[in-house]
């Protein structure tokens, strides 16, 4: 049977209309009295990959009108430093928002490290508090990759009642909260990992699947077998493979079946960095008592 060519997710353009709809915000903020909201960002040593990471939040931070402030502790940091400076930025009331970039130095704990903010700070939604707060479907500041595989189902007008979700992926800041926020809005939510693969049932589960999501980290993983005609598919990974970046899902060929498809790069990626500038501006509302 002749297949339609997918709808091509465009997360840049998702992403756009979500960082206008910030710096809209951060303007009217207060009658537009307010100081703006104020995102500390704490990096250990430096990487190549990482500096793209802080460049490119740093830059859309500024676009949208919050003001970037990088903490920079050396790679030698201990937790103890680490967790003097957090302690300072809780503390200080012109910082409205901080995110700690990864990678830590060898042996910390990203998890123990974030746990240290107050809540209302967290940038990234994945303080056991705001983790929490989906079961009571109370959250507020969301983590960012989970909440923008919902904001692309939302922007494109994917409905989820009732439907079968498969996620394939299962960490503490991807798979987990996503499954939590599917229930949420009622869709029928199966978790797949490693287990799954070994045990040889990957497959059969995401055939089943209205929804694929595949955050798992291994270059063109799900090919068109996997998928069922006209299903959506929405590839969080993100992989370099020879000087490229690429997904977990072989496009090319996952395209010959699915209805909707999220491309890597520019699918989920973009709407992850506009959650986050969302939950600094809702951060920052939160804690200066504004309406909207
Ligand atoms: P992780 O390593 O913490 O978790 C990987 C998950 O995949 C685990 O649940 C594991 O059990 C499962 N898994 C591993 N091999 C498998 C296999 N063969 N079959 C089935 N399941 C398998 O990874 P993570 O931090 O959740 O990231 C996953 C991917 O998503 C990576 O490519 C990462 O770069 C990407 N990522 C993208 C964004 C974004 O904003 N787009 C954000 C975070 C992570």
């Amino acid at each position: 049977m002749e297949h339609d060519a997918p709808r091509i997710v465009d997360g840049k353009k998702i992403a756009r209309m979500m960082s206008d709809s910030v710096r809209d915000r951060i303007k009217q903020a207060g009658g537009g009295t307010e100081t703006p909201p104020k995102l500390a960002s704490i990096s250990c040593g430096r990487s190549e990959g990482s500096d793209i990471y802080v460049n490119m939040q740093s830059r859309i931070a500024r676009e949208v009108g919050i003001d970037f402030f990088p903490v920079e502790l050396p790679e030698t940091a201990g937790e103890d430093e680490v967790f003097s400076t957090i302690d300072r930025l809780n503390a200080d009331d012109s910082v409205t928002a901080v995110i700690v970039q990864k990678p830590l130095p060898v042996g910390m704990d990203h998890d123990k490290i974030v746990s240290r903010l107050r809540p209302e700070k967290d940038a990234e939604g994945i303080h056991p508090y705001n983790l929490g707060k989906i079961l009571r479907m109370e959250a507020r500041i969301v983590p960012c990759t989970p909440g923008a595989v919902m904001k692309v189902l939302t922007s494109e007008e994917v409905d989820l009642y009732g439907k079968e979700v498969v996620i394939i992926g299962h960490s503490a800041i991807v798979g987990k909260p996503l499954s939590l926020m599917m229930m949420n809005a009622m869709a029928t939510t199966t978790v797949c990992h490693i287990g799954t693969h070994e045990k040889g049932w990957l497959e059969e589960h995401a055939r089943r699947a209205d929804i694929l999501v595949v955050a798992v980290g291994k270059p063109a993983m799900v090919k068109r077998g996997w998928v069922k005609p006209g299903a959506v598919v929405i590839d969080v990974g993100i992989n370099r493979v020879d000087n490229m970046i690429v997904g977990d899902v072989d496009f090319a060929d996952v395209s010959e079946k699915a209805s909707i498809i999220t491309p890597v790069p520019g699918g989920v990626g973009p709407v992850t960095v506009a959650i986050l500038m969302r939950n600094v501006y809702r951060a920052y509302r939160e804690q200066k008592s504004l309406a909207g």
